[in-house]
């Protein structure tokens, strides 16, 4: 059976690596065929908006896309288009898998293999309450979190544990200090909990936790936390394991999925050939997991790993000589091996 997905091939560095990681795609027998749709500064240029309806309509009947970074020109109505495509398509999940990878440069070139699952809806994001006196003297911001937004985050992160066979699930939290918000998060999840009782639940405040997650991370296996907390909290994982070049996210919803890479579009390096493709990469193995295909995703992850570890045609961000890709061709081969 075949699989539309949509694919977004943004700018900046986007399509360079969405070039290489289709490429290795193209080699595995997925069964995956692509539509194509324009979002961000190319849809503006292309079409006259960030946004186009073909865009959304295309995500909303696949239900699947892989985006590369987009840019959001200033003053184009969205602060981010990003997290405009998350709240159109109520994409409550955003999953960060952190793990080390050899010869990456990183302090923890091994032991760390976490996911963070960061509520992506409510919190400090929602733009509503945000104000400045008129003396420019006084700020104030509103946080929303609510019992329905937390429970389904909780259980997601409870769900993942069970689906992947982890056994730990960290609830970060500052129930301590925002008593009425991150406190109902932290009721919510304790209820949730209680019905997972296969899976070990442990809460941490949220300050703890960035110690904890630089000198033990090793001991973190899912991390789920509120919108803000998830944000910086992904970021220092992603820093733990080496950096941009190797952090992918989903964010997943009821109705859609959008599989992505982290970092941004890149400009100093756009148009070189030279950016690293394995966020991407890993982001398409994330989707194809969301696809029931563990399989495929396992085999193009252990690829990964192989092409790092034997140093083969890695990008410069990694030390190597190689580029976009002749990185990807490396570890295509090693799939088909
Ligand atoms: P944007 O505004 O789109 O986020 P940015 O200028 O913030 O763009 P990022 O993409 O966030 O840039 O990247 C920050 C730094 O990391 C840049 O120096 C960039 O070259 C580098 N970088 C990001 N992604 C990659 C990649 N895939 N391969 C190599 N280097 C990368
Ligand atoms: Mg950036």
């Amino acid at each position: 059976m075949t699989q539309t997905i949509t694919v977004i091939r943004g700018d900046g560095i986007g399509p360079e690596i969405m070039d290489a990681t289709l490429h290795v795609l193209d080699t595995m027998n997925l069964g995956l065929s692509y539509e194509f749709a324009d979002a961000g500064l190319v849809a503006l240029e292309k079409h006259g908006e960030l946004l186009p309806a073909a865009t959304m309509d295309s995500i909303r009947k696949n239900r699947i896309a892989l985006k590369s970074p987009l840019t959001t020109p200033v003053g184009e109505g969205f602060s981010s288009i990003n997290v405009e495509l998350r709240k159109r398509f109520d994409l409550y999940a955003n999953v960060r898998p952190a793990k080390s990878f050899p010869n990456t440069k990183s302090r923890f070139p091994s032991g760390v293999d976490l996911i963070t699952v960061r509520e992506n809806t409510e919190g400090a994001y929602i733009g509503e309450g945000q104000s400045l006196s008129e003396d420019g003297e006084t700020a104030m911001l509103t946080q929303k979190i609510t019992r329905r937004g937390s429970d389904r985050i909780v259980r997601y992160a409870f769900d993942l544990a069970r689906r992947t066979g982890r056994k730990k699930v960290t609830v970060v939290h500052k129930a301590n200090i925002l008593k009425s918000t991150s406190g109902l998060f932290l009721k919510t999840a304790r209820e949730v909990a209680q019905q997972y009782p296969d899976i070990q639940c442990n809460e941490m405040i949220v300050d703890n936790t960035c110690m904890q997650l630089v000198m033990r991370p090793e001991q973190f296996d899912i991390i789920v936390t509120t919108n803000l907390f998830g944000d910086i909290i992904s970021d220092l994982c992603a820093g733990l394991v080496g950096g941009l070049g190797l952090a992918p996210g989903a964010n997943i919803g009821t109705d859609a999925a959008i599989f992505e890479a982290v970092h941004g579009s890149a400009p100093d390096i756009a148009g070189k050939g030279i950016a690293n493709p394995c966020a991407l990469l890993l982001g398409a193995a994330q989707m194809l997991d969301h696809l029931g295909q563990s399989e495929k995703a396992t085999a193009l992850r252990e690829a990964i790993i192989a092409t790092l570890e034997a140093k083969d045609s890695l990008t410069p961000d990694l030390g190597g000589e190689g580029n976009t890709m002749s990185f990807a061709k490396a570890i295509a081969g090693r799939i088909a091996a």
